[in-house]
């Protein structure tokens, strides 16, 4: 037998598993939005298990502060502020060169979702946002595909499983509101996080990944919630709400949204983010020699990091900045306008 044939072989010895079992495995295309805690164990996980085109989806760059938890970056990654689906990229082939795995350096919007995730047989869950859970709820309730929300904080996480095609199936928002306040929710920065928080709730993920690919009869029903610091361990039935604006009205509130140029504060980070409204590809090596006379800038094809006294800024390919030390949202826009000036 073959190193390669070899790989799977525990796994394959599994009795819900099985050569067909890996087969369909193979055959399978999942897309992680959130390369972060969560999705840097799923992408892990998933990886060695030979799913076998993995989409990893992040709007982010590594940092220092993200190596207790994102379990697949180094300090080399954070030192070069590499965008984390390339880094993720690069460690996962070192593990699996078998399998086709497609770094996407974007946030997900009304825009570009649909291309994104078109050929994909299961979502996961791993941001760290309500506005993109509800858009993914919203574009899984009308496409008929299959998502796994997950959220941790603390020593608290919470993982579901959304299967449209069982009729009595939830989804999101028949028990989440729209409107949830991001900014009076703990962030990972307010309370802290665990790593074996993120592990535990991602590893469940991708246990129920492997099962809805398998269309396992064990696949789990409801939201579990767990507590590793206060033992707690609770799987709780939620409805479906017949009055729901989404799975039972159809009301895509979130998919019609237009985009328009973007401002938001990103959680647990000094950090402010500006997407400018038109669709764009950057060269950013040479968007880099414009920057050479007003600060510090390095790029590559798919970050350019700026420095100077004020603030600092990542700017990427589709025309989107993450500027830390801003002062609000306002100083950030006229920084991405003098400096980047997109619209
Ligand atoms: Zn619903």
């Amino acid at each position: 037998m073959s190193q390669s044939q070899s790989r799977y072989i525990r796994q394959i010895a599994f009795y819900g598993v099985g050569s067909e079992g890996q087969k369909k495995l193979l055959d399978s295309t999942v897309a992680i939005v959130g390369i972060g805690a969560l999705g840097t164990v799923l992408a892990n996980i998933l990886c060695r298990a030979g799913i076998g085109q993995l989409l990893l989806i992040d709007r982010d760059y590594v940092e220092f502060s993200n190596l207790h938890r994102q379990i697949i970056f180094t300090e080399n990654d954070a030192i070069k502020r590499i965008p984390k689906s390339i880094a993720a990229r690069e460690f996962l082939l070192k593990v699996n060169s078998e399998i086709s795995i497609e770094p996407i350096i974007t946030e997900l919007n009304s825009g570009n979702i649909s291309p994104i995730l078109k050929n994909v047989n299961l979502i996961l869950d791993a941001v760290d946002n309500w506005e993109t859970r509800f858009l993914l709820n919203e574009w899984s309730v009308k496409n008929n595909i299959p998502w796994i929300y997950s959220a941790a904080i603390g020593s608290q996480g919470m993982t579901m499983n959304f299967r449209y095609n069982n009729s009595n199936c939830p989804c999101l928002r028949c028990f989440i509101p729209a409107d949830q306040p991001q900014s009076q929710q703990p962030t990972c920065a307010s309370a802290g996080i665990l790593a074996t928080t993120t592990g535990t709730i991602a590893s469940i993920q991708a246990s129920e990944a492997i099962k809805i690919i398998l269309n396992s009869p064990t696949i789990r029903d409801g939201l579990l919630s767990i507590d590793l610091w206060n033992n707690h361990f609770k799987n709780i039935k939620i409805n479906r709400d017949p009055d729901c604006p989404v799975c039972s009205h159809k009301i895509y509130e979130y998919l019609s949204q237009n985009i328009g140029m973007k401002v938001q504060k990103l959680c647990g980070k000094n950090s402010i983010q500006i997407t400018p409204e038109s669709q764009t590809k950057l060269n950013l090596e040479s968007f880099a020699a414009s920057l050479v006379n007003v600060g510090s800038v390095e790029a590559n094809q798919y970050i350019l990091n700026f420095k100077n006294d004020e603030f600092q800024l990542a700017l990427f390919q589709d025309g989107r900045a993450i500027i830390e030390n801003a002062k609000d949202e306002i100083h950030a826009k006229s920084i991405y306008n003098e400096f980047i000036g997109l619209r």
